[in-house]
């Protein structure tokens, strides 16, 4: 599995065409380092799903897949 970044416009591809931008990426870890949250992305569809902050082989409700990467693992698999 592969978390690119589109350079020029700054934000994140999931899959199927699917992004957040960094700004929405950092926001979300901030809820789940600091708040309640639970935010994941499925790296197959690209959809949302609640999962564990160090998960990042989730269940996806959506695709059925576990791959669903917990925001904080996407910060760090993008290298920042
Ligand atoms: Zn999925």
């Amino acid at each position: 599995m592969s978390i690119k970044i589109d350079r020029k416009s700054g934000r994140i591809i999931l899959a199927n065409n699917e992004t957040i931008t960094f700004d929405q990426l950092l926001s979300e870890c901030e809820g789940v380092m600091f708040g309640m949250d639970n935010t994941g992305y499925c790296t197959s569809c690209g959809s949302e799903n609640d999962t564990e902050p160090d998960s990042t082989r989730g269940y996806c409700e959506n695709c059925e897949k576990n791959t669903v990467y917990s925001v904080v693992e996407l910060l760090f698999k993008i290298g920042v």
